[in-house]
């Protein structure tokens, strides 16, 4: 492997156009005209609920098509304190916020358990109530709205000025971008990079994938809520349209057009549709008389033809342009990689959980069942595992092993029977408490993250062991632990032989080396019990002595594990005692050579191709 593999330099292009972005951002009041001074604070309002739906839809998977009713909670919220009750708009940005994290906590607490397209379309539901309240509640005008909102002031200084304003909006754009920024590169941020491979992965890991989604969609309608109240007192008028399910679909189409997997998109993406949609109002009214429906019809196209040919949006272009060039480049990551100077600085490792002493019965599975319909998987099968010992699980293809080990991970529900883990019964018990008990598993079919880093694929292992929440993470004050994690994380690697391969991303390694990868992550929990599922499978002869070696000297620091391989050769040599299952049921069980003269094995192998 050549060194050039390792870390990928950091070029310097993307800083110098941040800095021409920024500086460029700073000085645009100064020299432009009133209307363009407004159509960028449309653009930064724009951006805010962009970013909000690149995190969720983007990175986090769920697609919100009511994103606009959290801009319009927020901005009723403090059109109404301002002028009905004659509040400070301070205060109603604090009573804004709340109002619709708390509404985010409601739907999110109704919705986000709804799997496949019923989220998205209760998403609709919500957006189309929320907006309808608008239009129908007296104290809020109805369809005419609440006028002669009050500027904002900070002291005497007024910011009824659209050029005070845009300063204040870009203000807030750019911590927005920031804190998002940060929190992707966190611990929470790479639970929050990890919803889409599926509930299982994370629970693996000890995270809850429904609290992980909880707290991003919460996230994505705050920075909804900041949207609204700017909206309020920048326009200084709210009416009901501003919310309705259109507008969440002109926002949804900033985030996609700018591209959802980059922060930066939400930008461009707000930028690019404002743009448009303001040179389309110039230019339609010229065409026909009915422009506002053909503007309707042309950003439907618009959305249509992006789906189609690009689903990155312009920021996907860009990246792939720039990669081309720099082929070891930054940009060879997706939103949110990690930052290079954590492995720098040595900190203390993690803590370290007390393993039991050699010999004790950790693990005790007894008269295990699961049907799957009509089909018994797993019949009656029961064995015990003590501590520091290397038990193979093995049998012909269709056995029942990885529904065993579903089982008693509590992947899957059993049917009946009850296992014993480090003296609790754990039937029932959610998987992800499981894993934090110290069971940490891999997968027959690998569960990854294929667009991160190998890094930060077995910086999610180490989640359970350490505690950086949202605000945390977001405000840069996990860096410390997110240190340690990193530190451990690159250890794993260097046990499993990828040390220098760190920063590169898992979907570019060899099947079955994405394997290995596996128990990399499983080792960064700390486990008590490791479970591994096919391990050698697809690797070559030298990795698999490797392999060996690890799990041996794993065995020898006192970490049990227990393992399904189909290579006899590689099992025979490694494990202590071994378990045969055949249809579902314990065939035998002992030491390998006894297992390997057993009549009813040969038998069953010689039944089978495995
Ligand atoms: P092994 O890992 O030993 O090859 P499995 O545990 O994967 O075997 O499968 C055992 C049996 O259970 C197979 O017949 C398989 O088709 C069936 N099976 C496994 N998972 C499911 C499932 N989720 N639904 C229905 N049948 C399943
Ligand atoms: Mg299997």
């Amino acid at each position: 492997m050549s060194p050039s593999r390792g870390r990928p330099k950091t070029g310097s292009l993307p800083l110098v156009l941040a800095a021409v972005v920024v500086l460029a951002l700073a000085v645009a009041p100064a020299i432009a005209g009133n209307f363009t001074v407004s159509l960028l604070n449309d653009i930064g309002i724009g951006a805010l609920v962009a970013l909000g739906l690149v995190l969720l839809t983007g990175v986090g998977g769920a697609t919100s098509f009511g994103q606009a009713a959290f801009v319009g909670i927020a901005a009723y919220s403090t059109a109404w304190l301002t002028t009905a009750q004659g509040l400070s708009p301070w205060l109603g940005l604090l009573f804004a916020l709340l109002l619709t994290g708390l509404s985010a906590l409601g739907i999110g607490m109704l919705t986000l358990r709804l799997g496949g397209h019923f989220l998205p379309l209760s998403t609709i539901a919500w957006g189309l109530s929320i907006a309808m309240v608008f239009g129908n509640v007296d104290a809020l005008g109805r369809h005419t709205g609440i006028s002669n909102i009050p500027a904002l002031t900070l002291g005497t200084w007024s910011l009824a000025d659209r050029r005070s304003m845009y300063y204040l909006i870009w203000l807030l754009v750019g911590l927005a971008y920031l804190f998002s920024r940060n929190l992707l590169q966190s611990r929470p941020g790479r639970a929050i990079r990890s919803l889409r491979g599926g509930t299982t992965l994370l629970a693996s890991v000890g995270a809850d994938a429904y609290r992980v989604r909880l707290s991003l969609f919460v996230i994505a309608a705050l920075l909804a809520g900041f949207a609204g109240w700017l909206y309020a007192h920048t326009n200084r008028f709210v009416s009901p349209s501003p919310f309705d399910v259109r507008a969440s679909i002109e926002y949804l189409l900033m985030a996609v057009a700018g591209g959802l997997g980059h922060l930066v998109g939400a930008l461009v993406g707000s930028a690019l549709v404002l743009s448009l949609k303001n040179a389309l109002q110039d230019v339609l009214p010229l065409l026909t008389q009915r422009a506002g429906q053909l503007e309707a019809v042309a950003f439907a196209a618009l959305f249509i033809l992006l789906l189609h040919f690009a689903r990155g949006g312009l920021m996907g272009y860009l990246m792939r342009w720039w990669r081309r060039r720099r082929p070891a480049g930054p940009g060879s990551q997706e939103t949110g990689a990690p930052t290079l100077d954590s492995l720098a600085e040595p900190v203390a490792p993690l803590a370290h959980r007390q393993l039991p002493p050699r010999g004790t019965p950790i693990l005790s599975v007894s008269g295990a069942v699961k049907r799957f319909g009509g089909l018994v998987a797993v019949n009656d099968v029961s064995f015990d595992l003590a501590a520091g010992e290397i038990l193979g699980l093995i049998g012909p293809n269709g056995a029942g092993k990885s529904t065993m080990f579903n089982l008693l991970t509590c992947t899957l529900p059993m049917t009946a029977g009850s296992v014993r883990f480090l003296g609790r019964d754990i039937v029932g018990m959610p998987q992800r408490q499981v894993a934090r008990l110290g069971l940490a598993r891999t997968f027959q079919h690998v569960k990854l993250r294929p667009r991160m880093s190998l890094l930060d694929n077995v910086a999610l292992g180490a989640h359970a062991r350490t505690g950086s929440g949202v605000i945390r993470a977001g405000l840069r004050m996990d860096r410390k632990e997110e240190r340690q994690i990193l530190q451990e994380a690159q250890r794993q690697l260097e046990r499993i032989g990828l040390g220098d391969r760190a920063h590169e991303l898992a979907g570019s390694l060899p099947l079955g080396t994405q394997r290995i990868l596996e128990i990399a992550r499983a080792l960064a929990a700390d486990p008590v019990l490791l479970v591994l599922d096919e391990p050698a499978a697809g690797l070559r002869r030298k990795e698999k002595m490797a392999l060996a070696g690890l799990l041996r000297k794993l065995r020898d620091e006192g970490v049990t594990v227990l393992i399904v391989e189909h290579d006899m050769d590689f099992v025979m040599k490694l494990v202590d005692r071994l378990v045969v299952m055949n249809f579902g049921s314990k065939l035998v069980e002992g030491v390998p050579a006894a297992v390997r003269a057993d009549a009813r094995v040969q038998a069953a192998y010689l039944g089978s191709v495995a």
